[in-house]
């Protein structure tokens, strides 16, 4: 028997055992603490990458990251420590079996393949699975298991496909093309003249030809440019130039880059960018028209002449839209014309000829163009009706665009555009040239309306003008003759009074009342033919009877029987002698009795003529003539009107109304004829008016001449007479009657004028005094005269009142006269003091 270990042996061995237990256990710790802190970390770093990973010892799951479970649709505790065999569908699980154990054996390093799982829900679908082994341990090995979704893996190769495509598809279609350019053997610096030796695909695109026949041939045989490129004479590396070419050939704009490639090599890159550059022009003109709408807004908004804004209107427009001209027509007043208002040509063009007219009646389609609203777009202008085309050829115009003017809803005329030949305009252009016509349609219309208020004032104006004139006139006309009938009629109750005394002044008065008659006559016809209301009653009529009367009438009248140098004359070739038509005589002679009054009353010296001026097949033409003091140009054209007067404030104030020839040019145009003048200030006038003629041959013929005038010549020669006179057309007219006698004339302009005469020269044998003068009037100087000499005066007053003639002889004077004067009544009355 062994000797048995003693007490304290043992006690020895169980402490050693005890303690390395205990550090057995210590290591035993930390090192388990030391792995569960790695796998922690482990853990971590597999938890946050994006992929599914899975640790396998054996056949069991020990890890599971977050990415594979949602793979999975799994939590952790479904998964881990369960067989991975179980997740793998029986159809792909030997398969995956044999390959594991082949990389545990080290046959292969890793295997991947495309295989299906089972998830929890029996729900079967595709994973892309690599599986590598990780650590060997008692023929225990760990694997790792890399598991993706295989659809998605599917999908975005996919997607890498597609991108690979596009990319080809960019290489193949894309505008950019290139040509490797070689210099020309004979040396030349136009870019164009050198030869292609390479090109790329989008090259045989764009030219549409063979790689074989393009290379080595000259640029410019593909590109036709509008100007070449000169390139500099030395070339090196640094040499880049980008020019933007528009291309003839292809009708296109390119961008073009050269740069330098090897010794007289050039890459030359070409950019089709004809959109970019149309599409920039197109905005920039749009951007440029809006900017010319801006502009005629701004000019229509200024304080300027219609003339001056239409001028600058036009102009900005040819500048902008670049025509041959452009014409502003309006409808002629009668309506069957256009003509230019206004105009623009291009420098190098003439204007329209200012009487450009368009006869609407020649070119009809025109008007009923402009009438239907109608543009009228002759860019072709055989596309236009017959008229216009022929018209428009007559004018050589062959590019054409006229939009209608319209004001008030009426057609007013149109704005003409003319192109160049073959440049048309598009839709854009000609949408902006409608907005271009409206505005100018606008700014006449303005104009329209304001001279429409300017023409209605001016006409309140003057109709307010004429109106007090007349008023005025009419007051003093009603005056004159109202005076002397009451004067008269006054006088008339003196029992002293002789026969001759009496009759001369009932003479006065009925003479009086005929003006006034005359006068309201004048009124109520012309109240008559304002309210339509004068009828016409026809007649037949001789001619030579007519002619008769009117100048036995005026043949009376004072001024043609006292005045010797002032003849009435009718003017009736015999040719004319048996013509017989219908008229309403009264009126007719109404017109010429007013038209010999005016010649005889605004005449001095001469004659007077009337009759026939010419006869038309259906119309006379009568004219009355007279050599008097005629009417100024610019004044003929209100005497037709009512209260239409010449002003002649600055010379004789003539009596009337203003109302004959107004009543006249009515009558005429009532009887069916037209009134005119002809009239030349101091050398005369001629009013011509026509009448319907239906002529009958008539066996009357007009023999009878007018009785010779019974005048009595005076002669005073050698004997002086001295007027005092203010007027000087008072003057003028006694100056004129008092020629003919041979009489020495001397003025005075005032009495103290005449005083100072009598006192110097004391050679007047009778003095014509007025009364009412200036300085001195007529009655101080008589009185002052007689104190110094006893030279017979006669006194002329304005108003036939008894008190003057009574002053005017209690001063003196040895007889009177009234104005008016009587030229016979006056020469008898100073032959009478002559003589004494
Ligand atoms: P009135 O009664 O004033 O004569 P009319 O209408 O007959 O009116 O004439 C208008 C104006 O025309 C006259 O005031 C005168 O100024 C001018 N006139 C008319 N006839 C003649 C003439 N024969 N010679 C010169 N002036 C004339």
């Amino acid at each position: 028997m062994n000797n048995p270990l003693s007490y304290k042996e043992l006690e020895n061995l169980v402490k050693t055992l005890k303690s390395e237990n205990v550090e057995l256990k210590e290591n035993l710790t930390s090192k388990e603490s030391l792995f569960s802190s790695k796998e922690k970390f482990y853990e971590q770093i597999i938890n946050h990458t994006n992929e599914g990973l899975a640790i396998v010892q054996g056949d069991v799951l020990k890890f599971v990251n977050q990415p594979a479970l949602n793979l999975l649709k799994s939590t952790k505790s479904e998964l881990e420590e369960k067989n991975f065999s179980d997740l793998i569908h029986p159809n792909y699980r030997g398969n995956l079996i044999i390959q594991i154990s082949k990389i545990i054996e080290g046959e292969i390093p890793n295997f991947s393949s495309t295989i299906e799982v089972i998830t929890k829900s029996s729900k079967v679908f595709s994973v892309r699975i690599y599986v590598e082994q990780i650590l060997s341990n008692n023929n225990q090995a760990t694997l790792i298991v890399k598991i993706e979704d295989a659809e998605e893996l599917i999908r975005k190769q996919q997607e890498i496909n597609n991108l690979k495509s596009a990319l080809t598809l960019f290489e193949n279609f894309s505008s950019e093309g290139v040509f490797v350019l070689q210099k020309p053997s004979s040396a030349n610096q136009l870019l164009f003249k050198w030869n292609i030796i390479e090109v790329n695909n989008s090259i045989t695109r764009i030219l549409e030809k063979k790689r074989d026949d393009i290379l080595n041939q000259p640029l410019g045989k593909f590109l036709i440019p509008d100007f070449d490129y000169s390139l500099p004479k030395e070339l090196d590396e640094s040499f880049f130039e980008e020019l933007e070419l528009y291309i003839l050939n292809f009708k296109k704009h390119f961008k073009i880059s050269v740069f330098w490639y090897a010794a007289d090599k050039l890459v030359c890159r070409i950019n089709d960018i004809s959109d970019f550059v149309l599409t920039k022009s197109e905005l920039n003109r749009n951007l440029q028209r809006n900017e010319l709408i801006t502009e005629i807004l701004d000019i229509f908004n200024r304080d300027e002449s219609y003339e001056h804004q239409f001028d600058r209107i036009l102009d900005r427009v040819g500048y902008h839209f670049k025509p041959k001209r452009i014409a502003i027509i309006i409808k002629s007043e009668n309506k069957k014309h256009g003509k230019i208002y206004s105009q623009w040509a291009s420098n190098e063009f003439e204007k329209f000829p200012s009487d450009f007219l368009i006869p609407y009646q020649r070119v009809p389609s025109w008007n009923k163009m402009l009438e239907d609203r109608k543009m009228i777009l002759g860019f072709s202008v055989k596309y236009l009706p017959d008229d216009i085309q022929s018209f428009l050829n007559t004018q050589n115009i062959n590019n054409i665009y006229a939009f209608p003017i319209i004001i008030s809803d009426n057609v007013f005329g149109s704005v003409l555009f003319e192109n160049y030949e073959n440049l048309e305009w598009d839709n854009t252009e000609i949408n902006y040239l409608k907005m271009v016509s409206v505005l100018i349609s606008s700014l006449i219309g303005h104009k329209v309306n304001e001279d429409n208020l300017r023409q209605a004032k001016d006409h309140a104006e003057e109709s307010d003008r004429l109106k007090s004139s007349f008023l005025a006139n009419m007051s003093h006309d009603i005056r004159i003759p109202m005076t002397s009938i009451i004067g008269f009629s006054d006088l008339l109750v003196d029992e002293d009074l002789s026969i001759t005394e009496r009759e001369e002044f009932v003479e006065m008065i009925s003479k009086s009342g005929q003006d006034l008659l005359s006068l309201i006559d004048n009124i109520v016809d012309m109240a008559k033919i304002e309210t339509c209301q004068l009828k016409l009653q026809t007649d037949k009529v001789l001619l030579p009877h007519l002619f008769k009367d009117l100048l036995n009438t005026h043949l009376n009248n004072s001024k043609i029987i006292n005045q010797d140098d002032l003849d009435l004359v009718v003017d009736l070739p015999q040719k004319y002698e048996n013509i017989h038509f219908e008229t309403d005589v009264f009126r007719l002679k109404q017109v010429f009795d007013n038209l010999l009054e005016n010649a005889i009353k605004f005449t001095e010296k001469g004659e007077v003529r009337f009759g026939i001026s010419n006869i038309w097949s259906k119309t006379v033409e009568f004219y009355v003539h007279d050599t008097g003091i005629g009417i100024p140009e610019d004044t003929q054209h209100i005497i037709f009107k009512r209260f239409g007067k010449v002003d002649r404030s600055y010379t004789k104030e003539y009596s009337g109304t203003g109302l004959g020839l107004a009543i006249c040019k009515n009558l005429v145009e009532i009887m069916g004829g037209e009134i005119r003048v002809i009239s030349y200030p101091s050398k005369g006038s001629t009013f011509y008016f026509t009448h319907p003629l239906i002529t009958e041959v008539s066996e009357e013929i007009f023999s009878d001449t007018p009785d010779d005038k019974k005048t009595i010549e005076y002669d005073w020669s050698g004997k002086t007479i001295l007027i005092a006179e203010d007027v000087e057309q008072n003057y003028k007219f006694l100056e004129f009657l008092l020629d003919a006698t041979k009489v020495n004339v001397v003025w005075a302009q005032n009495g103290k004028e005449a005083l100072e005469y009598i006192r110097n020269e004391n050679t007047a044998d009778l003095i014509l005094m007025d009364i009412r003068m200036p300085i001195m009037n007529g009655i101080e100087a008589t009185r002052a005269i007689h104190k110094i000499s006893s030279v017979p005066i006669i006194a002329q007053t304005a108003y036939t009142m008894g008190n003057e003639k009574d002053m005017a002889i209690q001063a003196g004077c040895v007889d009177y006269v009234s104005k008016p004067v009587n030229a016979d009544n006056l020469l008898k009355l100073i032959n009478d003091y002559l003589n004494k």
